[in-house]
């Protein structure tokens, strides 16, 4: 055997002086794609680390609380009055569950005390009521959704509906009624200014775009499935959206009104059946919506 070392199997080959420092290898894609994932992930933990840290602090600096009862959210219908709705739900998710246009969603950490609380956000996705039965407070286990209060909650004055709301898709069947006996809102002309009818305009499309997710059941085009609000365009000469896609038989109409300068114009009018079911404010094509509903709102006649 050599005693040249060049010639022992073992013995690395020594660089030469003027090579290149060696590369890393090029990633593939799919090592990139997981690199990217894990530190998007790594991101969406510090995100939640500081919305957990920030939420925790305002709670405890009495910051939250007071936001909290600042802001009002709708509840399903049938909700009691609100602490005794926070009290009394359980934040199962049963309302969740059995609502057919997923109109119900769960509160979340931003909310403070009312993590987990069932709420409407009405813009997005109202109550359509195409479930036709209030199967939300029939799911409810604990009687924070219910058809009839325990005699020792008074309903707040307003609150209560005059007569069981009429639902417009069961007009034709032996009990048209919803049973329901106290509102979720009412619904106000909040943005008169921007309101299409006031105008004196009609409208043509999608109602809230091509993208909008929110569904609702057409009578016309079937009686018992939802359909997205997208899929159903409209081609009117005097907008009244709002008024054609309420569920609620004489809960709003288009009226004509005299302005303060003697001009005459038509606009929605709310009327005492309002339930505050959020679907007129769900449909009103213009942004932000003209007409909204007031969580808790009473009537006031
Ligand atoms: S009443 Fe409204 S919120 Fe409740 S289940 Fe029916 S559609 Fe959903
Ligand atoms: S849908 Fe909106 S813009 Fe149209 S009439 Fe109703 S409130 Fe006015
Ligand atoms: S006026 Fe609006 S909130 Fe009131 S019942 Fe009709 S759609 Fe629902």
């Amino acid at each position: 055997m050599s005693d040249d070392p060049k010639d022992s199997p073992s013995a690395a080959p020594e660089p030469a002086a003027s090579s290149p420092a060696p590369r890393k290898p090029a990633l593939t894609a799919a090592q990139r794609m997981s690199r990217e994932r894990q530190q998007q992930a790594r991101r969406r933990v510090l995100h939640t680390i500081l919305l957990s840290g920030g939420v925790m602090g305002a709670a405890l600096s009495g910051w939250l609380p007071l936001a909290y009862a600042q802001r009002q959210r709708l509840r399903p219908p049938g909700a009691l009055d609100e602490k005794d709705f926070l009290a009394s739900c359980i934040k199962c998710g049963q309302c969740v569950q059995v609502c057919p246009v997923n109109a119900i969603k769960l509160a979340d950490l931003v909310d403070g005390f009312g993590v987990g609380a069932p709420y409407i956000a009405a813009r997005d996705q109202a109550c359509d009521f195409s479930c036709d039965a209030v199967q939300c407070i029939l799911a409810c286990p604990t009687g924070a959704l219910t058809y009839h209060k325990p005699d020792f909650l008074k309903p707040r004055s307003g609150a209560g509906l005059a007569a069981k709301p009429v639902l417009k898709a069961k007009q034709k069947d032996p009990e048209p009624t919803l049973n329901l006996t106290e509102r979720i809102g009412v619904a106000r002309l909040t943005r008169p200014e921007s309101c299409l009818a006031l105008q004196g305009k009609g409208f043509k499309g999608q109602a809230r775009g091509a993208d909008f997710k929110g569904r609702m059941r057409y009578m016309e085009v079937d009686r018992w499935k939802p359909i997205p609000v997208a899929d159903h365009p409209y081609d009117v000469p005097e907008c009244d959206l709002c008024v054609r896609e309420c569920p609620v038989a004489q809960a709003i109409s288009i009226e004509t009104v005299t302005l303060a300068d003697g001009r005459q114009r038509r606009q929605p009018v709310v009327h005492e059946p309002c339930v505050g079911c959020g679907v007129c404010e769900m449909v009103c094509p213009v942004e932000q919506a003209a007409i909204e509903v007031v969580p808790r709102e009473v009537w006031r006649a």
